[in-house]
Parts: C-alpha cells; structure tokens; sequence
C-alpha cells in the first residue's frame, strides 16, 4: 500500500481532493471529531490514508510516535463492532505495522491500543486505535492499586 499523503490538512489534502466526488463527506456523523478529521473538515497531520483507513497524528501525544488509526466509516467503539466489519479492522491493523515501519519503529516495538468505555478513559467516541513507540512502554500500563 502507497503512502498517499503525509502531513496532509484540509486545503493540501491531496487524496481527498481526488475523492471529492465520492461520498466521503456523506460519510460525516454529526457532532463526531474523527469523521470531520477523516471528511478533512477539521485539519490533521495525515500520515496515511486510503478509501477504508485514515491515520493522523494525535494532538497531544503520549510517546515519541503517537499516531491514531481509525476507519474512514463511522464505527462508535470497538464495543460496537460486527463480523462485517472484520476486513476494515484487518485493514487497519496491517496498516499499522506498515506505517510502524516507515516511521522506524518496527523493529524496536510499538504498542497498538484501543480505549473502551470509561475505566479505560476513552474519549472519542469514533473507533479508533493508538499507535505508541520511540520509547519503553512498560507492563502494566498502570499500577495496581
Ligand atoms: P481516547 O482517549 O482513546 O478516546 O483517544 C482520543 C485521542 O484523540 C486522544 O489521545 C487525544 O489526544 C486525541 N485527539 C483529540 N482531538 C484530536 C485532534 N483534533 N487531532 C488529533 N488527535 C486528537
Ligand atoms: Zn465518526
């Protein structure tokens, strides 16, 4: 799969410029952050996407290489996920060690992580999942208390 934008936003999106006359804007849940990043309604640094995956850089980032990988269609949680939508999942996944790679972290390691539901702090409520690595993870991401 070909890199097909990188650092792309909203007015220099070039991938998005090619498939504005398909339905991704069709494609926007109301009021959901991801599907407006993913639309380029709202500027991101895109580091990879596709008709199925978008991947952009987190805002705030918790690691050397921090970038979120979601699909381009509308999915609420990983809670929310049914058999159909196995091949985008594979998609993303393999997208993941591919952008992993490019970004030189494929053979020091990284950590893949999906947050669901309050314990785990999710935020968004747009599937989605964090790539981390440039530095040691460390086991358990938390302490027991
Ligand atoms: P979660 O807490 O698992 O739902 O993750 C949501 C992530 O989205 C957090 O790591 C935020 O830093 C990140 N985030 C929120 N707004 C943006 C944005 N506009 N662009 C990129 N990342 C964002
Ligand atoms: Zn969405």
């Amino acid at each position: 799969m070909p890199l097909v934008a990188r650092y792309g936003t909203m007015r220099e999106n070039s991938w998005l410029e090619e498939h504005r006359g398909g339905n991704v804007l069709d494609m926007v849940v109301e009021n959901c952050l991801f599907c407006k990043i993913a639309a380029g309604v709202i500027p991101s640094k895109i580091v990879y996407q596709d008709q199925d995956v978008v991947a952009f850089e987190d805002i705030n980032p918790q690691a050397p290489q921090h970038v979120l990988f979601i699909p381009r269609r509308h999915i609420a949680s990983m809670a929310n996920m049914t058999i159909e939508d196995g091949p985008v999942l594979a998609a993303i996944f393999m997208t993941a060690a591919k952008v992993a790679r490019d970004l030189g972290i494929g053979e020091s390691g990284y950590r893949f992580v999906a947050n669901v539901g309050p314990d785990s702090g999710q935020s968004v409520f747009h599937l989605h999942f964090h790539l981390l690595g440039g530095r040691p993870m460390g086991w358990p991401p938390f302490p027991k208390k």
